[in-house]
């Protein structure tokens, strides 16, 4: 969930608590308060019809029932008066709304009592009369007017509550979105930024939130990083020369001690196996220099329009000539005949070494030294496949090989640096293809390269 959401919901979250909290209390206190306006008003009514009973005699009791009826009443009003013994002496309806007797016990033992009746009714019961003889009077009515607005309130509370929710959340959301807006632009700036344009910097704004602040930190890790870059770039553009050149005169020295003294075999067989560890130097001297060029920077590499079959065939003569034992098979049957089909945008010299090393590894780890080579050509693609009858890798290996200096167990003793495929998968990668490898030990290994047509990212 993007972090506006997250901000955005956790504020309506607490608000919405808020409200839901403060509506429920409003509810239950009104809900409290009309229920005692409620009792005082059975309560004053209770007392009213008690000092009219004292006043009226047994026979008049029905001139009291005219005055119940007659008289303001509360909505469903029921007076029910009792004797000390619970008998029932006046009631002006026909039903008994559950008074019993303990009800009526429960009034001349403490006066004045609370009922919540049956049905919504509630009730007031008060005791009435002198030391000759004394009564309970018990008024029991429904709050019809407020239960109503009791009802109207919690509809108005429901609604403002939902209507809060929904206003705390879309408030939330714009102001995480102000508030995260900085944080945007940051970013969008930081992904612009490659190694090709390191030398720019974020702007810091007023220089003094937090934004800024993330600002000023990256600005000053690009600085290092640029820094670091430049470093790298001028110890690969000088270590190429600094390293080769020794070795040539090395070699160069070698091979005259060799012409000069042609008859001692032993001093011979030292100076061939200097010149052996030299050539070494400096193969792994050139591959480890080839691997720093096409990591360090991308805008080392030229762009032009390559033919694929082309570099290919470089690849295949370059590699008959340093092995002339190798047996290279390219297989013509799917070439197109649309010379569009086989040309991409890309470095031809960077293409050609990634080619060499697969044809190399392919005849290097098979058992007759051969490889069958394809292309594949489509508008949007192109697949060269390199396949060998050889050792094979094991599969768990698969995704290590292109690691620099990574070397299959088992292969220790077939000579090798281990760099490779780390400099070819970096070289296909530059020109935004990919390498596809399948292998099965002892039976061998095929390694597609798959080009797409925009080079060079
Ligand atoms: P190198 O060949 O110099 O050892 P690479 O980077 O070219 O280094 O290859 C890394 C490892 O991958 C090799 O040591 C080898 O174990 C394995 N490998 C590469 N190509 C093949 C192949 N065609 N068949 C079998 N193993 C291979």
């Amino acid at each position: 969930m993007v972090i506006r959401w997250k901000l955005a919901l956790w504020f309506a979250g607490i608000v919405s608590t808020i409200l839901i909290v403060f509506s429920s209390l409003i509810y239950l206190s009104s809900a409290k308060s009309r229920q005692n306006d409620f009792y005082n008003r059975l309560h004053e009514r209770a007392l009213i019809t008690a000092s009219l009973a004292t006043d009226i005699t047994d026979a008049d009791r029905n001139l009291l029932r005219k005055i119940d009826t007659t008289a303001v009443s509360l909505e469903q009003e029921q007076v029910m008066i009792f004797d000390r013994n619970g008998k029932m002496a006046y009631n002006n309806k026909a039903v008994n709304r559950n008074v019993t007797s303990k009800v009526v016990q429960d009034v001349f033992r403490h006066k004045t009592v609370r009922l919540q009746l049956a049905d919504r009714y509630e009730g007031v019961g008060v005791e009435y009369g002198n030391r000759d003889y004394s009564y309970a009077v018990v008024i029991s009515a429904i709050d019809k007017h407020g239960y109503k607005r009791m009802h109207n309130l919690q509809i108005s509370l429901i609604i403002g509550t939902v209507l809060g929710i929904i206003i705390s959340l879309l408030a939330g959301l714009f102001f995480a979105t102000r508030a995260l807006k900085p944080m945007s632009t940051v970013v969008g700036r930081v992904n612009n930024i490659s190694e090709k344009n390191l030398h720019e910097r974020l702007d810091i704004g007023n220089g003094r939130d937090e934004i800024s602040e993330l600002s000023s930190t990256f600005n000053r890790m690009l600085a290092r990083l640029e820094e670091a870059f430049a470093m790298q770039k001028a110890f690969v553009s000088h270590a190429s020369h600094d390293f080769r050149t020794p070795l040539t005169v090395m070699l160069g020295e070698i091979e005259v001690m060799l012409l000069q003294h042609p008859n001692t075999p032993e001093l011979t067989r030292m100076l061939l196996s200097l010149k052996e560890e030299i050539l070494t130097l400096n193969a792994l001297s050139s591959k480890l220099l080839d691997l720093a060029k096409a990591s360090v920077d991308a805008s080392n590499a030229s762009t032009a329009k390559v033919r694929i079959d082309e570099v290919l065939f470089t690849a295949i003569a370059e590699c008959s000539r340093a092995y002339p034992n190798y047996r290279i098979h390219l297989d013509f049957s799917e070439l197109p005949c649309e010379e569009s089909l086989l040309t991409v945008d890309g470095d031809e010299q960077l293409l050609k070494t990634a080619f060499v090393n697969l044809i190399s590894n392919g005849c290097k780890f098979s058992t007759d030294g051969s490889i069958h080579i394809s292309i594949k050509c489509s508008s949007s693609r192109i697949e060269v496949a390199f396949a060998d009858k050889g050792i094979g890798i094991p599969t768990s290996e698969l995704d290590k090989i292109f690691q620099p200096f990574y070397r299959v167990q088992s292969d220790k003793k077939i000579p090798g640096h281990g760099l490779g495929l780390a400099l070819t998968s970096r070289v296909i990668s530059l020109h935004g293809g990919h390498i596809d490898v399948q292998s099965e030990v002892g039976k061998g290994s095929t390694f597609t390269v798959v080009l797409g047509k925009d080079l060079l990212p």
